[in-house]
């Protein structure tokens, strides 16, 4: 008996029936840190901040950059005691992470199947798709295509079906794709080329 997978290049397993210790297993695997986030309530928020801007879609903690683990034991203790919890990562830690409007998250993806192009796991959320990339040595966060999640950033991860907005993988993590990263500059690169100029063509 296996799990129904989703089907995509470079694939996979984040099947969307694993449980949330299964899957934070697999993260802890790759090496992420994982901290508890909030969830949605029949009124707002797990916080309690009745102005919360994102129900079910932050850290719980203030301290959760330094308590963030990627221990399985640890993780999976407090998923016992915070069953509604989502799991979140520090961006900028393992991978960066290039948040894109949707439509042009899907033009770049798009382009990835022309260029034969080395793909990061992608994320939905929020009407944007997130691009994981290899780290940055340096440069601003904004792109004027996207914008760079800064270092400081709790990037939900699913499950998260206590979130006040859905969060899945385009393209899941694999133990490959996580490890052999797009470079951030071929993916900007990638953005801003014309659909027009194909490799195959002449000069
Ligand atoms: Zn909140």
């Amino acid at each position: 008996m296996t799990s129904p997978t989703p089907r995509t290049r470079n694939s996979l397993p984040v099947a969307t029936t694993w449980t949330p210790q299964r899957t934070a297993d697999l993260y802890a695997s790759f090496g992420w840190r994982l901290a508890r986030g909030t969830y949605r309530t029949y009124d707002g928020c797990s916080c309690r901040n009745p102005q919360c801007a994102a129900p079910g879609l932050h850290a719980a903690d203030a301290d959760w950059t330094q308590t963030a683990s990627s221990d399985p034991q640890f993780v999976r203790a407090w998923l016992r005691r915070h069953r509604r919890a989502c799991m979140g990562t520090p961006a900028g830690e393992c991978f960066d992470v290039l948040e894109l409007p949707r439509a042009t998250g899907l033009q770049l993806m798009r382009r990835w199947e022309f260029a034969e192009f080395l793909t990061g796991p992608v994320l939905a959320l929020t009407g944007h798709l997130l691009v994981f990339t290899a780290l940055r040595s340096s440069g601003t966060d904004e792109t004027g295509i996207g914008r760079w999640l800064p270092q400081t950033e709790f990037l939900v991860l699913p499950p998260a079906g206590r979130a006040s907005a859905p969060v899945r993988w385009v393209v899941p993590p694999t133990s490959a794709n996580t490890v052999r990263l797009p470079d951030p500059a071929n993916v900007l690169g990638l953005i801003v080329r014309s659909p027009r100029r194909r490799r195959t063509a002449s000069p």
